[in-house]
């Protein structure tokens, strides 16, 4: 069943209207990135804003490249919360088998349609309309409540969250922020706890190009040193190898809660992961391939190679063949060990290439992840499900979280919504994936928990 969506809500009744309103209207302006084009998306919030009487500002590092910023100014009470979403979304068309159109935000069976559903105009509608009933009601939050809806995310920041942190510090400056990925309630087979994973950490990165050079000369006349053929056999070898197995704190602590929510036999073939010499066996015994790949992604410093580039001609031998790789290094590692462990795989034997980082940064941790503001999310998930379990997790990619957290503010994954168990939708499938949507009524319950929390934390 199709539900065409009546006319947008001049006057918001409820906060849950509000926030589903904005969220269509939001789909509707593509902001496929690249190249990106977020202002009418930033200018539509900062109208929403403007109408509630909450100031907001448009900032960009170039132009349609757009950031908007608001604060619900508070008595001093305490240090800002940073609501934080960027505004950007990945590429989508029809033609990959969306079964709506993936801007067209269609509702279809209790669903809304359309890219960025998760990722992240969701959490932009909700933080949106939190604040905005929170002006409306004329309550004055103690802490400053800034809202960051930012661009450029999903090509590496540099337009959004790096820029306002590099050139407007003061704008954004927070004690926490509430951005992504958390908060998606995952049920477990065979337990009656619900488990919401919150952020509180995600993995850095060290981009890098790996080089062979060997001798130019005519195609007819092979030789030993051939950069292509060497620099293929150097790629292979990386593809296959798993860099050393490496157990953080947060990962070691969610596989405990994890263990903790299954049967007794399950939860101790689950904790062989943090075992260097059972992780292999417990991995291939993971009950699917995506699970296993997540697991081994935060398990180890991981490469993978993504670009290949040599010669130009079929009978010209070229001097160099490079490829780049995509590199992530977990909390307490550096580009320069995950480069040694690089160097270790590929052994005396391709002593000889090159490695150039291309891009770097660090791992960003949220540590101690304790904290008034975690107590209070678990208690407004409580309040709101009364089986949520609250479960710290890494995430193996970044988020907007390494730019803020530049600035000392305490990052948290959580931008809340609920799954119905008997839906079987996975919200790992829906991330920047086909089909990506999200339950009408897990969507409203998450802007009610979202606005519960600020309100209870802030006011
Ligand atoms: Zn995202």
């Amino acid at each position: 069943m199709i539900t065409r969506y009546p006319a947008p809500v001049a006057d918001p009744v409820t906060l849950e209207a509000h926030a589903l309103d904005l969220l269509i209207q939001l789909i509707r302006i593509d902001t496929t990135n690249p190249p990106g084009g977020e202002r009418p998306a930033a200018e539509l919030c900062a109208r929403e804003f403007a109408a509630a009487g909450i100031p907001a500002e448009l900032l960009e590092m170039a132009p349609y490249r757009t950031n908007v910023v608001a604060r619900l100014a508070g008595s001093g009470g305490g240090a800002p919360l940073l609501l934080a979403a960027h505004l950007d979304v990945v590429p989508a068309a029809m033609k990959d088998g969306w079964r709506h159109h993936p801007f067209a935000a269609v509702i279809d069976n209790g669903y809304l349609f359309g890219r960025g559903t998760i990722d992240m105009k969701n959490m932009a509608a909700m933080s949106v309309a939190t604040m905005c009933a929170l002006a409306r009601a004329g309550i004055k939050p103690r802490r400053d409540i800034i809202f960051a809806g930012v661009a450029d995310e999903e090509v590496g920041c540099d337009h959004g969250s790096k820029f306002l942190v590099e050139q407007h510090p003061d704008k954004v400056r927070a004690e926490y922020c509430l951005g992504e990925v958390g908060g998606f309630s995952v049920n477990m087979p065979g337990s009656d706890r619900t488990l919401y994973p919150i952020q509180i950490a995600e993995k850095g990165i060290c981009w890098f190009v790996l080089r062979a050079r060997g001798t130019a000369g005519h195609g007819s006349i092979p030789r030993e040193d051939n950069a292509p053929a060497r620099l293929g056999a150097a790629v292979a070898r990386l593809g296959k190898t798993r860099l050393p197995h490496r157990v953080t704190p947060v990962v070691e602590r969610y596989v405990a809660e994890l263990a903790r929510a299954q049967s007794r036999v399950r939860g101790t073939v689950l904790k062989g992961l943090l075992s260097p010499r059972l992780a292999s066996y417990v991995l291939k015994a993971l009950p699917n391939a995506s699970m296993r790949r997540v697991f081994q992604a935060v398990l180890a410093n991981t490469v993978s190679p993504t670009v290949l580039r040599a010669g130009s001609k079929t009978n010209v031998i070229p001097a160099t063949a490079e490829a780049e790789f995509d590199g992530r290094t977990l909390p307490g590692q550096t580009a320069q060990d995950l480069i040694r462990e690089v160097r270790a795989a590929l052994g005396p034997e391709f002593a000889d290439l090159e490695i150039e980082i291309l891009r770097e940064h660090g791992p960003s941790v949220t540590e101690p992840h304790a904290s008034p503001l975690f107590d209070a999310i678990g208690a407004t998930l409580k309040q709101h499900d009364p089986q949520a379990t609250p479960i710290p997790y890494m995430i193996p990619g970044f988020t907007d979280a390494s730019q803020w957290n530049r600035l000392g503010i305490r990052c948290y994954g959580f931008s809340p919504v609920r799954f119905d168990a008997k839906d079987d939708v996975q919200f790992g499938d829906l991330y920047h994936g086909v089909n990506e949507r999200i339950s009408v009524d897990g969507f409203k319950w998450g802007a009610r928990v979202l606005h519960d929390l600020v309100k209870s934390f802030c006011a």
